[in-house]
């Protein structure tokens, strides 16, 4: 439970710092440019919102920055700020957003890291080129990292490897139908993060990835049919590293027969998660063409070097897998149910340009209600929605119709103009009550 507590003061940590940086952009973009947001270029960006941008970068963190932008993170070009390294894109166009609002698409097309140098060294920015210098992070080359500690697991998905792995979740009931427990069920409770699993589908293993949170109770997520929705289970989120191929027989052979998932015949066994022992799985791993990196205490000077660009504990690194993993999971959620639309302002929009957003927030929660996924998170846009609704501009009432929150538009008044009066598409019967609370808070902290 110590993880549950953990996310949810990074939570609030992260509402209350973004609540704050953004209150105070929103109220200063100047309405001129709001009014001719379409004819702006990257030419008119300027300083100040750089320096704006980056301070946003540091009570965010990276992860949740980037999630803000429609950028991905460049391993080319940083910034350097404080010592941390700052993905340049991502910055620039964020720098944009806050100060001449998102128009319709989002800030105009960046072609080449080229064009973000000449922007940032225009407005006295110095880019770093990191490119050459991290092959951890080249694209394309399937490497895995492993610790002295990190554990490995067998998941036998052959029925829904498809979408499961994509999303990202290994969920088990706590029970099965006679309320017996069931060993290859309980395993997941063993999982923490930083352990990897292999993903088996038959008739091959297909995938790997990183386990990214603890597990917590949840209902079944997409892709676990063969139980009733209100089924009680564990839910632990992963992030997908490598699709890859080993064929059952070469995995087995490389695996010790009467352990995990392997009977004493040699045979696959029936069920769910199970552990394997690190050495079958390294050469399991090699097997299917990864490049295997073990770090012991020898690679610790490669380790600290590479942390001077890029700073951060492993613990940190842990952290921003979780952020990344919950997201993916929830959107994903919405999306498959709602389709790719904005909650608030009903555009259709691609799926990169959605998030998931909390109507209430994890840290408000019970735990039935942080069972309760598809009820008590929507999608909204980057686009200004997904601000104007956490900061508390707009809320939804009763009937589920936007209306104005308690805070001054000043500054955002066409936005939530554009907005006020729609009904809210995420707003029904199960989500009500968080709608309700979202309103309640909102109205009382005021200030
Ligand atoms: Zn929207």
């Amino acid at each position: 439970m110590q993880n549950t507590l953990h996310s949810q003061r990074c939570r609030l940590r992260i509402n209350t710092a973004f609540a704050q940086r953004v209150q105070l952009w929103l109220n200063v973009a100047p309405p001129s440019a709001m009014n001719e947001r379409m004819k702006n270029s990257w030419a008119d960006l300027e300083s100040q919102s750089i320096r704006q941008a980056i301070e946003l970068w540091h009570a965010l963190g990276s992860e949740e920055f980037i999630s803000r932008t429609r950028f991905k993170e460049s391993h080319r070009y940083v910034v350097i700020d404080r010592g941390q390294a700052i993905a340049s894109k991502p910055l620039v166009a964020m720098a944009f957003q806050l100060q001449l609002g998102c128009g319709k698409d989002g800030p105009p097309r960046l072609s080449r890291g080229e064009q973000t140098r000449a922007i940032l060294e225009r407005l006295g920015y110095e880019l770093v080129d990191i490119q050459g210098e991290t092959p951890l992070d080249a694209p394309g080359l399937p490497a895995i990292n492993v610790g002295p500690n990190t554990r490995f697991w067998w998941a036998n998905q052959s029925v829904n490897f498809d979408p499961v792995y994509e999303d990202g979740t290994l969920w088990a009931p706590l029970r099965d139908r006679r309320g017996q427990q069931v060993d290859h069920w309980r395993t997941l409770d063993s999982a923490l993060p930083g352990d990897l699993v292999l993903h088996y589908a038959s008739p091959e293993v297909r995938g790997i990835s990183r386990v990214a949170t603890r597990p917590r109770p949840a209902y079944p997520p997409r892709g676990y049919n063969d139980v009733t929705p209100d089924t009680r289970g564990k839910l632990v989120l992963t992030d997908p590293l490598h699709p890859i191929r080993v064929a059952r027989d070469v995995a087995l052979a490389a695996l010790n027969n009467g352990v995990g998932p392997v009977t004493a015949s040699g045979t696959l066994r029936n069920g769910y998660v199970f552990p394997i022992e690190a050495d079958s799985a390294l050469k399991l791993l090699r097997q299917g063409g990864l490049e295997v990196t073990i770090e012991t205490l020898e690679h610790q000077g490669v380790e600290s070097k590479f942390s001077e660009r890029y700073p951060g504990t492993p613990t940190d690194r842990l952290a921003t897998v979780a952020v990344r993993a919950e997201q993916r999971f929830l959107r994903n959620q919405q999306l498959r149910r709602w389709g790719s639309r904005c909650s608030l302002c009903d555009r259709r929009l691609p799926e990169e340009l959605l998030v998931a957003a909390h109507i209430k927030p994890r840290w408000a929660c019970s735990e039935d209600e942080r069972m309760d996924t598809l009820n008590v998170s929507m999608l909204a846009c980057l686009f200004g929605c997904d601000a104007l609704f956490e900061l508390g501009y707009v809320a939804v009432d009763g009937q589920g119709s936007i209306e104005r929150g308690h805070r001054s538009t000043d500054g955002v008044e066409d936005r939530v103009a554009d907005i006020v009066g729609r009904p809210c598409r995420a707003h029904r019967d199960g989500s009500r009550k968080y709608f309700e609370w979202h309103r309640q808070y909102h109205a009382g902290t005021r200030s």
